[in-house]
């Protein structure tokens, strides 16, 4: 199976170090079943951020293929909505099956496109795969209510019943996760979906295209669409889509919210972040310091749950050498070597923001305990790395500690008590996630009260819900009103119709007009 999609994508399966320059393995865009080259004049490369080798090339989607993709969805709309449920359960009961088959495949193209380490890709799959075993659940997820009796004869029910052509655009930091909060759910409610993954880690994404297709999902169903801004603006003003799913940036999400919304579609938007872990005295110092460091430099900090700005109360101050310690220790390598802890950034872009960042922290007074900047990886010397980096006495007016960094840096504040913490951390525009290490409940308890953020852990670093809940990021993490997975993800992907009936008896018939409104 592995080596037919490769060989459609034209992917040689050994592609581990090998150097393109002219031809270099293209990726297909998905359009009414088949893979297919695109015509267009416009690609961008792909690279190994190991090594920024040009492994492929993803093309820019002409406007025809684009209107090839969503005239698909809308033609299979007709049909899949109208299919059985326990049909499009079996579907994704096959298709979890075969992800789980292919586990192994999806992290390597991850690794490969993305960077991270194998095992963390393991995960990034692993995270997707349990949406997917979510929506199998969807003959009770999608139940209605039912009301009998609210009159004499008469009784109320609701159906949930899909919206149309859903589309998602996805982030390159989970190439599996991400596309599967999006599709499964949407396409279980009975929705066709029109996918654009992101332009940098296409090649997971064809795959799990691959595998839906073998699960028995009909033609059409998912369409895939690769390009940047003309894909995003043809979602955003398509009439035919009725609900976009975006994560990534602020900068992105801002825009695609506003732009869809004015155009009428549902619109949830999941964005960026700068999640603290606050740390009291009482916490377990062993426990704590090893999530800290895993939370923070874990998938080289590109992950919208890092765990970026730790907040020392009191005491705790005190425990930074030995955090210091414990991030040098950490392997900086290409993830597909073995022990490798911090891979590489996705772009040399990306490395060189990250470092301006660090040294912007320098020039405004902060302290560097860990510099990561000339990191050396050998084998790897064009790879993006940065190593785990430390930086303390950071203040909130800082540039550090406003923008997202997405990258392995720990920002560290200082607070005298549990009230400076939890004022530190409402200042701040985002709400995505935030953590407490203390062995007080009542400490606990007050700071999951207070804090102003979405999702919470104690002493759970990065306290992302399974999907029987929902992915809840607020304020500038989120926009929309309907979050991702969960009942929230089954209500953003269905209305809701409601009937109300009255079934009387032949002796119980009205004999004259009813005129008046009925109560
Ligand atoms: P990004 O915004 O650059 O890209 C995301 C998608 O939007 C891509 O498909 C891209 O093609 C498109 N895009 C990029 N710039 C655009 C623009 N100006 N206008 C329209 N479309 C645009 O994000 P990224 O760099 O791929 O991902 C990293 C960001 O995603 C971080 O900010 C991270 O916090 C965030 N993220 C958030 C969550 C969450 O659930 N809150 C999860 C993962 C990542």
């Amino acid at each position: 199976l592995v080596r037919s999609v490769l060989k459609k994508r034209q992917v040689p399966l050994q592609l581990g170090r090998m150097c393109y320059s002219s031809s270099v393995p293209t990726t297909k865009l998905f359009i009414d079943g088949k893979f297919v080259e695109s015509k267009t004049s416009e690609w961008i490369d792909i690279h190994n951020p190991a090594t920024n080798e040009v492994i492929g090339r993803v093309p820019k989607a002409t406007q025809e293929e684009m209107l090839a993709a969503v005239d698909s969805c809308s033609r299979a709309y007709t049909t899949w909505s109208e299919t059985s449920i326990l049909t499009r359960q079996q579907v994704f009961l096959r298709y979890q099956q075969l992800i789980k088959d292919n586990i192994k495949e999806l992290a390597r193209l991850i690794t490969l496109e993305q960077g991270k380490t194998l095992a963390d890709a393991e995960g990034d799959v692993f995270r997707g795969l349990q949406v997917v075993e979510h929506a199998c659940s969807i003959t009770s997820l999608v139940l209605g209510e039912t009301l009998p009796s609210i009159t004499k004869d008469m009784d109320t029910y609701t159906y949930r019943l899909p919206i149309g052509v859903c589309a998602g655009i996805a982030p390159f930091n989970f190439p599996a996760m991400i596309p599967l909060w999006m599709f499964p759910m949407g396409m279980v409610c009975g929705n066709t979906y029109l996918l654009k993954p992101s332009e940098r880690v296409p090649g997971c994404t064809m795959l799990l295209a691959k595998l839906l297709q073998d699960s028995g999902a009909p033609d059409g169903t998912l369409n895939i669409i690769h390009g940047q801004h003309a894909a995003v603006n043809f979602i955003c003003d398509h009439p035919a889509i009725k609900a976009i799913s975006f994560v990534g940036s602020n900068q992105a999400g801002e825009y695609i919210y506003e732009r869809g919304s004015k155009n009428g579609k549902r619109v949830q938007s999941n964005m960026g972040a700068k999640n603290h872990g606050v740390v009291m005295p009482d916490a377990n110092k062993e426990n704590t310091l090893n999530q800290l460091v895993g939370a923070a430099f874990g998938a080289a900090g590109q992950r919208c749950m890092a765990l970026s700005t730790a907040v020392l109360v009191g005491e705790a101050k005190n425990w930074l050498p030995e955090l210091v310690e414990r991030a040098k220790n950490l392997r900086v390598n290409a993830g597909d070597q073995p022990g490798a802890d911090v891979g590489p950034l996705i772009s040399p872009q990306a490395r060189d923001r990250v470092n301006s960042l660090i040294k912007s922290g320098v020039d405004e007074g902060a302290k560097l305990l860990l510099d990561g900047r000339n990191v050396k990886v050998k084998g790897y010397e064009n790879g993006n790395f940065v190593g785990p980096t430390i930086i303390s006495n950071v203040k909130p007016d800082m540039t550090c500690y406003k923008e997202e960094i997405f990258g392995p840096v720990l920002i560290v504040l200082e607070a005298d008590s549990l009230d400076e913490a939890i004022e530190i951390v409402n200042r701040n525009p985002y709400g995505n996630g935030t953590a407490i290490f203390t062995t007080n409940g009542a400490t606990a308890r007050k700071y999951s009260h207070e804090v102003d953020v979405g999702q919470i852990g104690v002493n759970v670093p990065i306290p992302v819900p399974l999907p029987m809940f929902s992915f809840t990021g607020s304020r500038g993490s989120f926009r929309g009103d309907t979050n991702f997975y969960g009942k929230q993800g089954i209500q953003f992907y269905t209305q809701i119709k409601t009937i109300t009936s009255q079934w009387k008896a032949e002796d119980a018939t009205l004999k004259s007009p009813a005129v008046t409104m009925p109560t």
